[in-house]
């Protein structure tokens, strides 16, 4: 396949077919189909691009790695294999974008570009405690990914912080590896579902402290004790060797207020319509990963609707319906 040129890029002041928002799994899976259909792509990857995964180290569950790939090395080669079918990259913060006619146009701190089909890749980030030690043990203990990092606290005590079901779940797959998971409230009850919360309840595994709040998380190289504050000011030290923050992630959809339909949380709401599943309020934008997907947040899913996404805005192009 050497030499060949997957699609002619369009002369200055034209539309590209494609353009996506993003630099995460979502943004070069749609890439990759786009490109390989033939689609002139643009990927406009904001400054700090690579996404969540540049702030992990083992990545242990995306397939065709036997042996693991650490985050940054994943998403790396990523962008590799989408510029390897040309798709053009920039690492360009989109600060505004104008969806009311096609084709559409985005601004970045850079440049004014233009597209007949976009795809919003830009994925969420933790909502985090902001509370001392936090950053610098961020992957040293303190996570917000038990489904990614669980394993890693095999025989160890871990804390949960939060009252959701995000939070429930937390706790519960981190039962299967840890001796102990203590859940920190700052309320006397769960916000999560009922059935959430009797699960929950009835593992011996699993202890709550209500009504308190994490005020700082200690360690040299590694967590090793979570400092907590109970509603009367009273601190007391909780050694744990793991830290799962679980308040919540904000999407980053910013820019696309007014533009596309947002849910109550601000994620953009994805429809199913015409045959496209991944379809947003605007005919022509489609969305991908963790800015739609509060529920799975994972690179392989997240990678998996890049490719509907990408798959689906060539039919767009094509004004073919999709015939999934
Ligand atoms: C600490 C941690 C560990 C994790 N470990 C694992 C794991 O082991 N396995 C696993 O499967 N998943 C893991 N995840 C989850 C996984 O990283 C995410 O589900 C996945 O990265 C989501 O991909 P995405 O493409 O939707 O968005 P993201 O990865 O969030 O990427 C979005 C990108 O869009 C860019 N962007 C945002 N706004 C703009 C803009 N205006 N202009 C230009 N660019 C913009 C951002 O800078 C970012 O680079 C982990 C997450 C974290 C936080």
């Amino acid at each position: 396949m050497e030499n060949t040129k997957f699609f002619e890029k369009p002369q200055e002041g034209q539309p590209w077919d494609v353009a996506i928002i993003g630099s995460g799994p979502s943004a070069f899976s749609a890439a990759v189909y786009s490109t390989r259909g033939a689609a002139s792509t643009l990927i406009l990857g904001g400054a700090n691009w690579g996404g969540q995964l540049m702030l992990t180290t083992d990545v242990d569950n995306y397939p065709g790695f036997p042996e693991g790939i650490q985050g940054p090395e994943l998403v790396a080669k990523m962008r590799a294999q989408a510029e390897r079918f040309d798709a053009e990259f920039k690492a360009e913060d989109v600060v505004s974008v104008d969806f009311s006619s096609n084709p559409f146009k985005l601004k970045t701190d850079a440049g004014e570009y233009s597209a007949n089909a976009v795809i919003i890749g830009t994925g969420a980030g933790t909502h985090w405690l902001g509370v001392p030690g936090e950053e610098k043990l961020r992957g040293r203990g303190v996570s917000s990914c038990a489904p990614c990092d669980a394993p890693f606290f095999k025989e160890k005590r871990v804390v949960v912080v939060g009252g959701g079901d995000s939070a429930m779940e937390e706790a519960l797959v981190l039962t299967k590896y840890a001796t102990s998971v203590t859940i920190i409230h700052r309320r006397d009850a769960f916000r999560a579902s009922q059935a959430m919360q009797q699960k929950v309840l009835a593992n011996k595994k699993i202890n709550v402290i209500w009504n308190s709040e994490v005020t700082e998380f200690v360690g040299g190289d590694k967590l090793e004790k979570v400092i907590v504050k109970d509603k009367d000011g009273k601190a007391a030290e909780l050694p744990a060797e793991g830290a799962f923050v679980a308040i919540g992630h904000v999407p980053a959809t910013e820019i696309f207020k007014g533009q596309v339909e947002l849910d109550e949380k601000g994620y953009v709401k994805r429809y199913e319509k015409d045959g496209y599943k991944m379809a947003t309020s605007k005919e022509g934008v489609f969305v991908a990963g963790d800015v739609h997907d509060f529920h799975y947040r994972q690179a392989v899913t997240a990678a998996g609707f890049g490719c509907m996404a990408g798959m689906e805005a060539l039919k767009h192009l094509d004004k073919e319906p999709p015939n999934y």
